[in-house]
C-alpha cells in the first residue's frame, strides 16, 4: 500500500513538474504576446534552442547550476520554483483526494478533485504572472470565475450546498469585488491594479461566506508584513509598487486550508 502510494506520488511529482515547465513557457509567451505553441524553447539571451536534456524540469536547473549551457546567462529561479510548486500541487491533490476532501455523492466524487486541481494550476499561473510581470491575465481570472460559478451552481442544484449559502456566497463575491473596486478607486490605482479587483470576485466565490473576509484579512496582513520587511531591508522604496496578487493567492490558499480553524480561534476571543 505505502510503496504504491509513494511510487504514484513520485510519478505525479515528475508529471506535475513537467506541467510547471510548460506553464512557465505559457506565462512568458502570453505576457510577451507570442503564440503558446510556436517553436521550441530558446535561451532568452543567446537565442540558442534549448536541448531536451537541458529542459528536464528541476534536474536540468540543478545540473546547469542555473545558467544557460552556452552563454552562461542565469536562468530565472522561477523555473524550478514553479516546477516544484506544480509537482507538489499534484502530489497534494492525489493524497488529499485519496484521504480527505472527496464528496461521496456522485458525480462530485470525481468532479470535486478535478475542480480543485484546475483551480490550483490557475492560482500558480496568477501567482507567477503577477510576481514576475505585475499582470494578472484576464484569461486566467475569466476561466477561474467561470469554473467557480459553474461549480457553485451545480453544488447548489444537486442539493450539496444549501440555497441560502449559495445566495450568501454570491452576495459575498459582489461585496468583495466592490470593496476592492473601492480601494482601487480611492487610491487611484496606486494601491492595487484592476487585475486585483477582478480576481477578488472568484477569490470570494471560492472561499464562500464568511471565510472570504478572513481571506482578505490574511492577504492584507501578509502583504503588509512583506512590505515592511522589504522596506527595512531597503530592497524596495516607499513608492515602488509591490504586486498584490501573490498575497491574494497565498491568503486564499491559507484560508482554504485553515479558514475554519482561524474563525473558531478568533471567535474564542470575542
Ligand atoms: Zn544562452
Amino acid at each position: 500500500m505505502w510503496v504504491t502510494l509513494l511510487l504514484i506520488s513520485l510519478f505525479l511529482f515528475a508529471f506535475g513538474a513537467m506541467i510547471g515547465s510548460f506553464l512557465n513557457v505559457v506565462i512568458y509567451r502570453s505576457v510577451k504576446g507570442e503564440s503558446w505553441v510556436a517553436g521550441r524553447s530558446k535561451c532568452e539571451h543567446c537565442n540558442k534552442q534549448i536541448r531536451w536534456y537541458d529542459n528536464v524540469p528541476l534536474l536540468s536547473f540543478m545540473l546547469l547550476k542555473g545558467k544557460c549551457r552556452w552563454c552562461k546567462t542565469p536562468i530565472s529561479i522561477t523555473h524550478p520554483v514553479v516546477e516544484f510548486l506544480t509537482g507538489t500541487l499534484l502530489v497534494w491533490w492525489y493524497l488529499g483526494g485519496t484521504f480527505f476532501f472527496r464528496l461521496t455523492q456522485q458525480p462530485f466524487h470525481y468532479v470535486q478533485p478535478l475542480f480543485w486541481l484546475i483551480v490550483g494550476f490557475l492560482l500558480v499561473f496568477i501567482f507567477v504572472a503577477d510576481t514576475l510581470y505585475m499582470i494578472i491575465p484576464d484569461e486566467a481570472v475569466g476561466v477561474l470565475l467561470f469554473l467557480t460559478l459553474l461549480y457553485r451552481i451545480s453544488l447548489s442544484l444537486s442539493g450539496v450546498m444549501q440555497p441560502l449559502d449559495f445566495v450568501k456566497t454570491i452576495l459575498g463575491a459582489m461585496i468583495c469585488g466592490g470593496f476592492f473596486f473601492f480601494l482601487w478607486w480611492i487610491t487611484k490605482g496606486k494601491g492595487m491594479g484592476l487585475g486585483d479587483v477582478k480576481f477578488a470576485v472568484p477569490f470570494a466565490l471560492l472561499l464562500g461566506w464568511p471565510n472570504f473576509i478572513i481571506g482578505v484579512f490574511v492577504s492584507f496582513l501578509l502583504g503588509a508584513g512583506v512590505a515592511v520587511v522589504l522596506l527595512l531591508l531597503k530592497k524596495k522604496k516607499m513608492k515602488q509598487v509591490i504586486p498584490f496578487g501573490p498575497f491574494l493567492v497565498m491568503g486564499l490558499v491559507l484560508t482554504l486550508v485553515w479558514g475554519s480553524n482561524m474563525l473558531h480561534w478568533y471567535l474564542q476571543y470575542l
